[in-house]
């Protein structure tokens, strides 16, 4: 060690999923019973040392442990302290893990070794929902009013020891109980889960000693929530909890985590909590770092989060340090550390795995093990001066010069197109009722009209024909052809059964956003930058890396072919520009808002060139719009208001004629109706039946005057729906809307049903509107 200073680094947490997808590969053969519950926990024990000595290797000097989940951290956290609700028949000791498995997956019951989607209905499992704003889905607690807690896993004591076995000592991670309750729901109405704080503290308690036994030194506590809106009440929470954390093992010390965005109106809270160190993100809410340099006390560890973890950008590391400059210069050095600015779970791991990728664009990226180099680059400038890692300042510097300056991310055409855009060509020609009218003469549509969200079944012989043609082995014409005779099939079918609009099934599409990033300029495809959505599912977002347009048709063939068929009318299908946007790495050098402008302008394009072609009707589909909601509300008009005016962006161009589609897979509008409203949507899809057609509540208040289907088939079930089931909840349409005003149609697209359950839950649902259609 020299003289200087050290100044550590940290990562606060790696991803779990193992450079091959290991992980996915043992869980899923555990759960089909291929392999044993040892050759699993084998599996990860090993992924938890290659992550160990990997951090340890890169020059990460502060090592998480228990960072590492089988499924889910809040599940291993709901798991830890005992909030297993009774119907997975547990009350004491370790919960086991087919237990775990149960609250993750449902229980398969006697079907063990079948496809879970199609035959676990013994057991539910917890619901699962969005980790803040990214797309990690985590499985939410559910807790009672008079929920008992008790410590019920040993993991992170477990894992601590494993490291030190193995010769590392770690920082081990636990999700903070305000955040933890804070995510946790109860089946009671009107019972605050935070209320049951003074029960939940007991189980930390202990395990914070256990952890001291065990010979942690520090441990670092996650409390996300203190960068969301908190009342009086939610802060006094995290008085009320760390007051009692920090003297349960007075030498164990707290590192506080806070990321996802600034503390802002939370900064008075989180400092005045007696802990040792307090981690900012720094990527999110650079600006947080003058105020919490002014304020905090000067013993405070400072874990400055200045990597972003969110994104696959390389950082540019000079201005970063010069930032940090006038605050680091006053703060004593030893009481600094280093950190991305949130775990870097939520990034794939290596980038020296992209051996396809062009070199230009992989100069430009960090993956996981690059951002390490990058956080140890910063640490080396602070303690040892910037001469010491001049070389790695240098090539940081070039790369974002590289960047910054080439041809393949700067297109001075689309930049050109911006420039064009104004009010009036976001607007249709036509109010909705001088258009709806046009429409109705066009389509000649009956009422309660029935359609489709737009895929059909994704079958394995699909499938193998995709992953044929991938590996060359099946020629372009003869696969052409097979998804032709698909499509072919598939209208045919829609006809016989009586459907008014038909849709071409979506079989050449791999997943709905990456089949228009890769007909797309600007952007890059990669092939094992995975990254955990939930559980075992793990996704590759496309990365946009520059400015996006369209050279060619990406949907009109198909369209056309299918339109071919028929003489009903067949939708032609887009994701919307907010969706693409969502479910993509987006380029750092510009605003969001910017880049989805630039793929609405791309989509405009295709909705054209659709609508040249002879489509009357054309569906965007938004479905991770609401899903793009900024943490905090005093940001939602924003996103809003640029949002909704991307989606007009791209369906307005047509004239009053073609009737426009959104689809939307949730169920609360409520409070983004008037957003909603503002897309103007000849028609939209929701997802409604699982709510009891209650969500109508809002578009009825609201008054919202275009069309709307209300899904009636709830396709995340395998289970076929009665006629009766469909027609009845119809008819709770009617009350809330007008007839003129209702479609009939399911949840969502179906393409992970299988025909066997699709057919007849459609003959079902075209039975019921004609039931409607003869009901007064
Ligand atoms: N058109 C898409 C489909 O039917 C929509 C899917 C979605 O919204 N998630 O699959
Ligand atoms: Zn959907």
């Amino acid at each position: 060690m020299s003289l200087s200073q050290k100044v550590p680094v940290a990562t606060l947490g790696v991803p779990r999923i193992g450079r091959r997808r290991e992980l996915k590969r043992a869980l899923e053969s555990y759960w089909l019973r291929k392999s044993s519950a040892a050759d699993l926990l084998e599996t990860a024990r090993a992924l938890r040392v290659e992550n160990w000595t990997e951090q340890c290797d890169r020059g990460v000097t502060i090592i998480p442990s228990n960072d590492f989940s089988l499924y889910d951290h809040v599940l291993d956290t709901a798991t830890m302290v005992g909030a297993v609700p009774p119907r997975y028949g547990w009350s004491e000791g370790e919960v086991p893990l087919d237990t775990y498995f149960a609250m993750a997956r449902g229980s398969q019951g006697e079907a063990a070794g079948l496809d879970y989607a199609n035959h676990g209905n013994a057991v539910t499992a917890l619901e699962m929902t969005k980790w803040f704003d990214t797309n990690y889905h985590y499985m939410v607690p559910e807790l009672a009013d008079d929920q008992a807690f008790a410590l019920s896993w040993s993991k992170p004591v477990d894992h601590f020891l494993e490291g030190r076995a193995f010769g590392v000592h770690t920082r081990p991670v636990l999700l903070g109980p305000v955040t933890f309750l804070k995510l946790a729901k109860s089946p009671t109405r009107d019972f605050n889960p935070i209320a049951l704080l003074p029960r939940l503290l007991p189980v930390y308690e202990l395990l914070l000693r256990r952890l001291k036994v065990a010979g942690a030194d520090w441990v670092q506590i996650d409390e996300p929530a203190l960068v969301l809106d908190l009342i009086p009440n939610e802060q006094d929470a995290f008085n009320f909890a760390y007051d009692r954390l920090s003297q349960a093992a007075p030498e164990l010390k707290i590192m506080l985590a806070t990321y996802f965005g600034g503390l802002d109106g939370n900064l008075e809270t989180a400092l005045s909590l007696p802990v040792a160190g307090l981690h900012l993100d720094l990527a999110r809410a650079p600006e947080q770092l003058e105020a919490v340099g002014r304020l905090a006390p000067k013993d405070l560890v400072l874990s400055l989060g200045l990597i972003d973890g969110r994104n696959v950008w390389r950082a540019n590391l000079r201005p970063i340090l010069d930032r940090i400059k006038p605050v680091v210069a006053g703060w004593p050095l030893e009481r600094v550390e280093i950190a991305p600015s949130c775990s870097l779970l939520h990034v794939p791991i290596d980038l020296e795995l992209e051996t396809a990728l062009d070199r230009d664009i992989k100069s430009w990226l960090a993956f996981a093990a690059q951002k390490m180099g990058e956080l140890t680059t910063i640490a080396r400038a602070l303690s040892e001066g910037r001469e010491a890692v001049s070389a790695e300042l240098e090539s940081s510097t070039q790369a974002a010069a590289a960047r910054l300056t080439s041809p393949k991310v700067y297109d001075p055409l689309v930049e050109g197109r911006l420039a064009f855009i104004d009010e009036d060509i976001m607007r249709r020609k036509s109010s909705f009722a001088e258009r709806s009218r046009l429409q109705d003469e066009t389509l000649r549509l009956p009422t309660f009209p029935t359609t489709t969200i737009g895929s059909f079944p994704q079958t394995p012989e699909i499938r193998n024909a995709r992953a044929a043609h991938a590996r060359g082995e099946l020629s372009y014409i003869d696969y052409e052809a097979f998804l032709r005779k698909e499509i072919e099939a598939t209208i045919r079918w829609q006809d016989e059964i009586g459907l008014d609009v038909l849709v071409h099934g979506e079989f050449e599409r791999n997943d709905m956003v990456q089949s228009f990033g890769e007909q797309l300029s600007g952007f890059a495809f990669t092939q094992h930058a995975w990254v955990q959505s939930y559980g075992s599912r793990y996704v590759r977002p496309p990365i946009i890396f520059g400015d996006v347009s369209r050279p060619n048709p990406m949907t009109v063939r198909w369209w056309r072919y299918a339109q071919s068929l028929t003489d009903k009318p067949v939708k032609g299908m887009l994701t919307g520009p907010v969706t693409i946007l969502n479910w993509s790495f987006v380029r750092d050098d510009l605003a969001r808002s910017v880049v989805c402008r630039q793929i609405a302008l791309a989509l405009r394009g295709e909705v054209g060139d659709l609508e040249s072609a002879g489509a009357k009707v054309i569906q965007i589909d938004e479905a991770a719009l609401r899903e793009g909601l900024p943490l905090r509300k005093s940001e939602w008009k924003h996103y809003l208001e640029w949002a909704i005016e991307c989606f007009r962006l791209a369906s307005t161009g047509v004239c009053d004629v073609t009737q426009i589609h959104t689809h939307m897979c949730y169920s609360e509008f409520n409070d983004i109706i008037d957003a909603i409203a503002a897309m103007d949507a000849d028609v939209i899809s929701i997802e409604t039946s699982r709510s009891q057609m209650e969500l109508l509540n809002a578009f009825e208040k609201f008054n919202y005057p275009n069309e709307i289907g209300p899904g009636i088939y709830d396709i995340h079930s395998p289970r076929v729906p009665g006629v009766d089931e469909m027609a009845n909840l119809l008819s709770q349409a009617r009350e809330r809307l007008c007839d003129s005003q209702i479609w009939v149609n399911p949840d969502c697209g179906l393409k992970t049903r299988r025909w066997e359950e699709v057919r007849p839950a459609l003959i079902n649902m075209v039975e019921a509107a004609r039931i409607l259609r003869d009901a007064p």
